[in-house]
């Protein structure tokens, strides 16, 4: 397992953006916008009340705060300097109680903390060099029958489209240059990363967005942005 899997130039990005984390209306704003519908995905599919539950790339804490105020235990992890203080602070604003520390998973696992029963790890693995270790050393972190959530991008002429030139270059919805498309991973990647580290996939739910209703909805189309449940056995 590599310590240092990570990309400084990928963490850079947010590093440079993190105060505006909160902002709904910033660049963040598509994770405001979708992190409803990642909540009641993992809700839908884990009891997370009481349990413990770690937040890998948690930037500046969108969903971190969701799963507390769900009732569950989280620790927040991320390697950036900046969205780890902006999700410091931010939990004066919210009374939330997270145990954020800025390491890496890699990092965190060699401290051999207790294991957690449910792992989240959304919209950061393609931001890393070596992604099958991320999703290694979940599966060191996790309680045998514990669950684990990604979501990432698919790597496919629409995807391409829709992400870097759509949503960048379009849209604005997102600074230029956050998505390299090469990093971007095929669920198919991603479920045999996942079967060789011990885990059953449950479910792959794609995640699309209206730009007519600028809404965003999970269903079948897989094509862009989704979703993936995985239980360690
Ligand atoms: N998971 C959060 C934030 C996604 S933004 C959410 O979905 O709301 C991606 C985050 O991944 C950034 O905060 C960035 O600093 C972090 N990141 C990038 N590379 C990382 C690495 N190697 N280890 C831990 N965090 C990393």
């Amino acid at each position: 397992m590599s310590e240092q899997n990570i990309d400084q130039s990928e963490v850079g990005k947010f590093e440079a953006i993190a105060r505006r984390w909160w902002d709904p209306n910033s660049e963040f704003k598509p994770l405001h916008d979708i992190n409803p519908l990642r909540v009641s995905y993992i809700t839908d599919r884990v009891t997370i009340q009481d349990k413990r539950v770690l937040d890998v790339g948690c930037g500046g804490g969108i969903l971190s705060e969701s799963l507390t105020k769900a009732g569950a235990l989280v620790t927040g992890i991320d390697a950036g300097e900046r969205p780890i203080s902006v999700a410091k602070l931010h939990q004066f604003e919210s009374g939330c109680e997270i145990d954020y520390q800025q390491t890496t998973v890699e990092e965190f696992a060699q401290h051999s903390p207790e294991p957690f029963d449910v792992i989240t790890c959304l919209e950061m693995l393609e931001h890393v060099p070596n992604p099958d270790s991320v999703i290694e050393t979940c599966a060191a972190l996790l309680k045998p029958g514990g669950n684990l959530f990604l979501s990432t991008i698919n790597r496919n002429p629409k995807s391409y489209l829709f992400m870097v030139i759509g949503a960048e270059y379009v849209l604005n919805m997102l600074p230029k240059g956050t998505h390299r498309y090469e990093k971007f991973l095929r669920p198919a990647e991603i479920a045999s990363s996942l079967r060789k580290h011990g885990f059953d996939l449950q479910d792959i739910t794609g995640m699309t967005y209206n730009p007519l209703l600028k809404s965003y909805r999970l269903g079948k189309d897989v094509d862009v942005n989704y979703l993936v449940h995985a239980v360690k056995h």
